[in-house]
């Protein structure tokens, strides 16, 4: 499982837009600069065209420098730090001699601070703000010594002193409203941006976590990528998720004891599966799943969810499910910093994404279990049986045990649809279906071959076991009174020679439920090896009869010689026995 790294500030605004803006930042200064210089010339140091000239070349230094740093990223940060220093001695240059921090020019030095503070770093901001300061001491030491030079002898001690006093009152007042600015600034942008970043980091996590539902994974897989987001999302680092779907309980734990601990309380949970359809359920989930919101829970709050995270002083329980029975929750403990509703709101989008996806894992799985059943009878489907017989027949050559097919057709069905019209054959195939489900073990498969065929798939069932098979559906049919004497004709084929993959099996047996129908209907025929299959271990039978009264041997009807590969058997009811079984 990949997950995203860490941000920086670069990838929140990039490192060229930054620049860029502050390229912007400086052509308005110089603009700045040149309107006061040619509308109020006073304001500004010396004649207007030094002031202008200066400013441009001062703009033409700094578009220089962005140019170079493009085409050499490289070099980027560099011309950065080296631009700072060139844009604060060009402003004191030409804002200073005039009067500094007394003048309201002074505002372009505040401009600059913010504007570095904001589109480079509060470390930028911090060191202009400090060059700045210096320079208006400087300056404002310069203008009062020049002032106390020009004092004429007759102007008392006094008079001096209120300058000094005054005017450092105004350079202090000044230096303090940059600091204060590159206070307020740096804070705003750093909360900001934290924001921002945290904002990023949440929807990376949770891209990566959608990233990773796309491959349709298990329930386990879920929760496994839920916790791994809410941890890069969240930096929690105890989280636990549990998901019931009736059948099977999951659950899944950071760090891994919380999985333990709480596999330890699912066991000692009166109803180990589904815990949360009875033994776990308490006001706390209900609300939960009613109200589908977050709640917030003490540890010492007590109950069962509280106690899946012993160790957290306070948690963030959230719903996954409910969809249908399914249901479940995810509990986060709370990190040391406060937890806000936009928190709250973060973790819910990452709870839903999972019910999402644990509910598209269930249809799945419905879709897949349909599309192998057939709609009339619930049997397997052919597509079903197809698979079925293939990889049976692979496990049965590499095991070396035996495997029987038998095929089976409803005799003279036409005239059940004549006489019960169309949905009463249906409900006849459905009937019959249920009586050869009935006639197999659970490992065996029964499958609707299409129309009123039917096939049955028995592995470890050598002739003889398929033979009884065959022959307790078809006298289940024959014997049901809501079929009203209807009754069907069945072939049996085992794979060996002859018969060795899933085709020739299929053909094999059709072969045999052939013979069945030229010989009468109403019977069992089983296709004769094309020579000896080796000895196979043979299966308890599904119904095995009483020691004495084992089933009646096999019959060949004098009366029409079997195809090559095919022997009858009639193994009606009653029928006499003329030779043994083929077991
Ligand atoms: P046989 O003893 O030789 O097998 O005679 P049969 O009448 O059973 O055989 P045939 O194959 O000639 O006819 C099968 C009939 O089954 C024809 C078709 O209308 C009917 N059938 C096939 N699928 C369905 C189904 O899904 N529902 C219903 N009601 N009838 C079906
Ligand atoms: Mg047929
Ligand atoms: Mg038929």
């Amino acid at each position: 499982m990949t997950r995203p790294p860490p941000l920086s500030s670069a990838d929140l605004t990039s490192l060229d837009e930054r620049l860029g803006l502050l390229l912007v930042l400086r052509a308005g200064l110089v603009a700045a600069v040149i309107a006061i210089a040619l509308g109020t010339p006073g304001e500004l140091a010396g004649r207007p065209s030094p002031v202008i000239g200066a400013s441009l070349g001062y703009l033409a230094v700094a578009v220089a420098g962005e140019l170079a740093s493009r085409l050499r990223p490289s070099t980027r940060v560099a011309l950065h730090r080296f631009l700072l220093p060139v844009d604060v001695l060009w402003l004191a240059w030409v804002l200073v001699p005039a009067g500094g921090a007394v003048r309201p020019t002074v505002l372009l030095l505040a401009v600059e601070l913010a504007g570095v503070t904001l589109l480079a770093s509060v470390r930028s901001g911090i060191r202009v703000a400090l060059w700045e300061s210096a320079v208006l001491l400087a300056a404002r030491l310069r203008w009062l010594a020049s002032r106390l030079a020009a004092a004429r002898p007759t102007d008392s001690a006094r008079a001096s002193t209120d300058i000094a006093r005054a005017s450092t009152a105004e350079t202090t007042l000044a230096v303090a409203g940059l600091w204060a600015l590159v206070a307020c600034v740096g804070w705003f942008s750093m909360v900001s941006e934290r924001e921002l970043r945290r904002s990023k980091r949440e929807l990376a996590a949770l891209t990566s976590m959608a990233a990773e539902l796309e491959a349709h994974p298990s329930d386990a897989e879920i929760l496994e990528s839920l916790l791994g987001a809410l941890q890069d999302a969240f930096a929690v680092d105890q989280v636990v998720a549990v998901w019931d779907d009736e059948e099977q309980v999951e659950v899944s734990a950071r760090p891994g004891r919380g999985t333990r601990a709480t596999s330890a309380l699912l066991d000692e949970s009166a109803t180990r599966a589904g815990p949360f359809q009875s033994g776990w359920r308490d006001e706390i989930t209900d609300e939960l799943w009613s109200s589908r919101d977050p709640i917030v829970l003490r540890a010492a709050s007590g109950g069962t969810v509280a106690s899946l995270l012993p160790e957290a002083r306070e948690m963030v329980v959230l719903p996954l499910g409910p969809d249908g029975g399914h249901r479940g929750l995810v509990a986060v403990a709370v990190p040391d910093r406060r937890l806000s509703r936009r928190t709250l709101a973060a973790l819910r989008q990452f709870s839903s994404l999972a019910t999402l996806s644990l509910r598209n894992a269930r249809l799945l799985v419905e879709r897949e279990r349909l599309a192998m059943l057939d709609g009339l009878t619930g049997l397997a489907n052919r597509r079903s049986l197809d698979r079925t017989l293939t990889a049976e027949v692979e496990r049965a050559r590499r095991s070396g045990e035996p495997l029987s097919l038998v095929v089976v057709d409803i005799d003279h069905f036409k005239q059940v649809n004549d006489v019960r019209g169309h949905q009463g054959g249906d409900e006849v195939l459905r009937v019959v279906g249920r009586l050869l489900a009935g006639s197999v073990r659970a490992s065996d498969t029964a499958a609707r071959y299409g129309g009123e065929e039917f096939a049955l798939v028995l592995p470890s069932c050598g002739v003889g076991g398929a033979m009884r098979v065959a022959e307790s559906a078809r006298s289940a049919v024959s014997g049901c009174a809501e079929l009203g004497g209807l009754t069907l004709s069945a072939g049996v084929a085992v794979l060996g020679p002859g018969a060795a993959d899933a085709a020739s099996l299929v053909a094999a047996a059709d072969g045999a439920l052939y013979r069945s129908k030229r010989e009468g209907r109403n019977r069992v025929t089983v296709a004769a090896p094309v020579e000896e299959p080796p000895p196979v271990e043979e299966r308890p039978p599904v119904d095995e009869p009483p020691s004495g009264q084992g089933l009646p041997a096999a019959q060949e009807p004098a009366s029409e010689p079997a195809p090559a590969g095919a022997r009858v058997v009639d193994l009606r009811v009653g029928a006499r026995e003329s030779e043994s079984g083929a077991d």
